[in-house]
């Protein structure tokens, strides 16, 4: 297990599939999924998210069959639009954080975030804020 590119994304994962889609998930965390499609040089932290499954299987291979769901969950982030993923949050369910949005940062990092008061957005816990994510096509 040591040595893959995809440790510092398992261990902020917790070593599971963070999409968790009831009825679909095996749990494993079979890859990094990237979040922007067509680059898969771009190994930021913040572009990728454990999965489990293949293209076609899993959680990783239901979030290709529905794109405007994942866009709204924020697992895929246009390559059109704003490409900072960072920006972006996320909605997962972290092991020991639990289910919610999260914030992703390109050190290995994440964080939970929380409704902004009138739904506006989401914050951090240093009041940064983030828009929710929209689909905006792949
Ligand atoms: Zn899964």
């Amino acid at each position: 297990m040591s040595g893959s590119p995809n440790d510092p994304i398992y261990i902020r994962d917790g070593y599971r599939c963070a999409y968790q889609v009831p009825g679909v998930c095996s749990g494993r965390a079979d890859g990094a999924d990237h979040r922007i499609h067509g680059d898969r040089s771009d190994r930021r932290p913040s572009n990728l998210i454990s999965a489990c499954g293949s293209g076609t299987t899993g959680c990783h291979g239901w979030k290709e069959a529905h794109p405007a769901a994942a866009g709204a969950w924020g697992w895929t982030v246009s390559r059109h639009g704003d490409r900072d993923t960072s920006r972006v949050p996320a909605h997962l369910d972290h092991p020991v954080y639990g289910q919610g949005w999260y914030a992703l940062d390109d050190e290995g990092g994440i964080s939970r975030l929380h409704a902004a008061p009138g739904g506006g957005g989401l914050l951090d816990s240093e009041g940064r804020e983030y828009a929710w994510p929209r689909w905006e096509g792949q």
